[in-house]
C-alpha cells in the first residue's frame, strides 16, 4: 500500500509535534503526516521533570546564556548555532505559554525560574517538576487545531527511502495490524528523540532505542560527535528512574558513605548555603558523575546490590519545600524506592541520560541528504558539544523544531514526487520486513534479549564514564560480533497483531548501528572533552580535535570517522571554570 504525504515527520514528541504545528502554520496547502510508533503522549518528552532554560530575568542576558551554554559545551559547540538558539528560546516559551502551557509562577505574577546546572543565572523555567508533561500536552492539543495533520500513532518506520541522495519517503509497519505501507514525501523531518537504551543504567524510556540516527546513517545522512553521552549523576541505582537536578537545584546535596559533601573536593566550590549556583552539586553533569567514579575508586561510595552507589540528601528542605517544589521526586523515591526523601537519605548514582550526538544537520535542521531534516535529541545542530547543560535540551526541541518544520515545508513546497527506482526501493523494503514477520530464515538460535543485554554491558564497559583505546578497542570486535550475531536472532512470534518480538529485534538492530558509531568515534578522539574522558589521552587538544566527528556509513557497511571544525564565533576557546 501506498500513501501521499507532502511531509511524513517521523516522531510525536516535542520536537516532532512543534516541527509539524510550524509546517501547518508556514504552509497550510502542505499534508503533513506524523508517524509515531507509541501514541505521541507517551513519548519521552512527556517524562522531563526540570525544567526549559530561557533569558528572562532583569539580571541575566543572552550573552550570558551564550557562554554558559559554549563553555558548559566545552567548546564543541557551534557559536553561531548557540546564538541563535538562546535568542529564539525565549520567544518559544511565551509562544507555549500563549497555547496553554502552565508555568509555574511567582507570587507577584512573573514567571519562576530555578537554577540549574553550569547555569550561573537562574533561567530555568518550568511547571513544577512535570515540565515535559505539560509542554507536550500543549503541543499535542495546540496541532489538534490544523486539519492538515494526520496522525499515525503506534506506527513503526523502518527505512528512509532515498534515490540519488534525495528523500523519497518512509516504509513504516502498523503495530496493531502488521499493515506494511510506503508514505511518500518530498520531505521527511526526524524527530526519534535519544538512544539511552544502548546502555544497561538509564533514565531513558524503553523507546529510547535510536532508531532514528540508525533510519539516517543507513539512508547516508552522518552521524555527528556520537562519542558523547551524557551520564545524569543521580538516578535511582536499580531501576535508572531521574531525580531530577531539580533537587539539587532546591539546595540536595550528595554525600559519600562518611556523610561528606565530597564535591567540596573537585573544583566545584565550597559549600554554601543552598541554593547556590556556581558551584558544588549544581556543577555541570560530566564533572559530577566523574567526581562519582573517583569516589567509588577512593572506596567512599555506598554498596548496592546494584553497585556502588552515593547519598541524595534532601532532608533539611522539609516536607514543606519538597511538596512544593519537587512533589514528583517524593513520589518516585517512596513508589520506586520505598524512601521518604524528607526523612531518609536516597541513594543515586550516575545513570546514562541524553545523547549529545546525533544526526548532522545544520541550523535550518538539514541534513546532507536533500529534502531528509532532522530536529530535537535525534539531531546534532550542534550547540550541546561535548556536554549538554540541563535544561537546554526542551527548548532546543521547540527552537528547532519550529526551524526544521519551516525549513522543510519550503522545500517541500518546490520538490516533485518519487521516483520509480524509489518506490521500488519501497517495495524491497516491503518483502524484507514480510519476511521477518513470516518467520526468519534461517530462523537462528540467538535471544534478542539476550543480545541487547550484552550489548548494554559491553558499552558501559568500553565507552562508560571513562574510557580507554583498550577498553573501546574491545568493544569494537565483540560489537563487530554482535552485528554477526543479530543475522541469527530468533524470532519465534509469527502474529501480524503487535507483533513485539519484531519490534525488539527492529529496535535491536537500530541500538547495534548506534553503539559501533559511538565506539568508533570515542577510539578516534585521542583526547579528553566534556563527557568523553580517556584516561590514557587525559588532556583536551585543541590542536587536533577543536571538531566534530562524523561518521558515515561505507558502502561495505563500516563504519568510517572524519571531522569538521567548530564554528567559533565571539567566544575564543578558554578553560571551563565552576565555582570560583
Ligand atoms: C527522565 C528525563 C527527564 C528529562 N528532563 C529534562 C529537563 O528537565 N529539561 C530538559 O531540557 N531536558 C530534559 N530531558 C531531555 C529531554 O526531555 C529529551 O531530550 C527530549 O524530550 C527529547 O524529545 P524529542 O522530541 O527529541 O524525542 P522524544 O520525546 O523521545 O520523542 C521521540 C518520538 O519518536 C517516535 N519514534 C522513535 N522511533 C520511531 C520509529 N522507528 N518509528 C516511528 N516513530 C518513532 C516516538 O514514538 C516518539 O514519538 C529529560 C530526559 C529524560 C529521559
Amino acid at each position: 500500500m501506498t500513501t501521499a504525504h507532502d511531509v511524513v515527520l517521523v516522531g510525536g514528541g516535542g520536537a516532532g509535534l512543534r516541527a509539524a504545528i510550524a509546517i501547518a502554520e508556514a504552509r497550510p496547502e502542505l499534508d503533513v503526516a506524523v508517524v509515531s510508533k507509541v501514541y505521541p503522549m507517551r513519548s519521552h518528552t512527556v517524562s522531563a521533570e526540570g525544567g526549559a532554560a530561557g533569558v528572562i530575568g532583569a539580571d541575566d542576558s543572552l550573552d550570558e546564556h551564550i557562554y554558559d551554554t559554549i563553555s558548559g559545551s566545552d567548546w564543541l559547540a557551534d557559536q553561531d548555532a548557540v546564538e541563535m538558539f538562546v535568542e529564539e528560546a525565549p520567544r518559544e516559551l511565551i509562544r507555549l505559554e500563549h497555547w496553554g502551557c502552565p508555568w509555574s509562577r511567582e507570587p507577584d505574577g512573573r514567571v519562576a525560574v530555578r537554577p540549574f546546572g553550569g547555569m550561573k543565572k537562574q533561567r530555568t523555567w518550568f511547571a513544577a517538576d512535570k515540565t515535559g508533561f505539560h509542554m507536550l500536552h500543549t503541543l499535542f492539543q495546540t496541532s489538534l487545531k490544523y486539519g492538515t495533520i494526520h496522525r499515525y500513532d503506534e506506527w513503526f518506520v523502518t527505512k528512509l527511502v532515498v534515490d540519488d541522495g534525495v528523500i523519497q519517503g518512509v516504509v513504516a509497519i502498523e503495530l496493531s495490524t502488521g499493515r506494511i505501507e510506503t508514505m511518500t514525501a518530498k520531505a521527511v523531518i526526524l524527530a526519534t528523540g535519544g538512544c539511552g537504551r544502548v546502555f544497561p543504567f538509564t533514565t531513558n524510556a524503553a523507546i529510547k532505542t535510536g532508531d532514528g540516527m540508525s533510519l539516517a546513517y543507513r539512508a547516508g545522512a552522518p552521524l555527528k560527535d556520537m562519542e558523547f553521552v551524557q551520564y545524569h549523576p543521580t538516578g535511582l541505582p536499580f531501576t535508572g528512574i531521574l531525580i531530577t537536578e531539580a533537587a539539587r537545584a532546591e539546595g540536595g546535596w550528595l554525600l559519600n558513605k562518611d556523610g561528606y559533601r565530597y564535591l567540596q573536593d573537585y573544583d566545584l566550590g565550597k559549600p554554601e548555603p543552598t541554593p547556590v549556583l556556581r558551584s558544588m552539586e549544581l556543577g555541570p553533569r560530566d564533572r559530577l558523575s566523574q567526581a562519582f567514579v573517583h569516589e567509588v575508586e577512593e572506596g567512599r561510595a555506598i554498596d548496592t546490590p546494584y553497585g556502588p552507589a552515593v547519598h541524595l540528601d534532601l532532608r533539611h528542605l522539609g516536607a514543606k519545600v519538597i511538596d512544593a517544589k519537587i512533589p514528583f521526586v517524593r513520589e518516585l523515591c517512596l513508589k520506586y524506592q520505598n524512601v521518604d526523601p524528607a526523612a531518609e537519605l536516597v541513594q543515586v548514582r550516575p545513570v546514562v541520560h541524553y545523547m549529545m550526538g546525533g544526526v548532522h544537520t545544520d541550523i535550518h535542521g538539514a541534513t546532507p541528504v536533500k529534502g531528509l531534516y532532522a530536529a530535537g535529541e535525534v539531531a546534532c545542530v550542534s550547540i550541546n558539544g561535548a556536554n549538554r547543560l540541563g535544561s537546554n535540551s526542551l527548548p532546543e526541541l521547540l527552537v528547532f523544531g519550529a526551524r526544521a518544520g519551516r525549513a522543510a515545508a519550503e522545500y517541500a513546497a518546490g520538490a516533485s514526487g518519487p521516483t520509480r527506482a524509489g518506490l521500488r526501493q519501497a517495495d524491497d523494503e516491503h518483502r524484507r520486513i514480510w519476511r521477518e514477520l513470516r518467520g526468519r530464515e534461517p530462523n537462528g538460535n540467538e535471544r534478542i534479549a539476550d543480545l541487547r543485554e550484552q550489548m548494554q554491558h559491553t558499552m558501559e564497559g568500553g565507552a562508560g564514564i571513562y574510557r580507554t583505546g583498550d577498553s573501546l578497542t574491545k568493544a569494537v570486535d565483540t560489537l563487530h560480533e554482535f552485528q554477526g550475531r543479530r543475522d541469527q536472532a530468533r524470532i519465534e512470534d509469527h502474529s501480524h497483531t503487535f507483533n513485539t518480538e519484531l519490534l525488539t529485534f527492529l529496535e535491536l538492530s537500530a541500538m547495534l548501528d548506534v553503539a559501533e558509531t559511538i565506539v568508533y568515534s570515542a577510539l578516534r578522539r585521542e583526547e579528553s572533552r566534556g563527557a568523553h574522558q580517556r584516561t590514557d589521552y587525559s588532556a583536551r587538544d585543541n590542536d587536533r580535535f577543536l571538531a566534530h566527528s562524523l561518521a558515515h556509513r561505507a558502502s561495505d557497511g563500516s563504519c568510517q570517522i572524519r571531522y569538521l571544525p567548530v564554528t567559533i564565533t565571539r567566544w575564543p576557546v578558554g578553560e571551563r571554570v565552576y565555582g570560583r
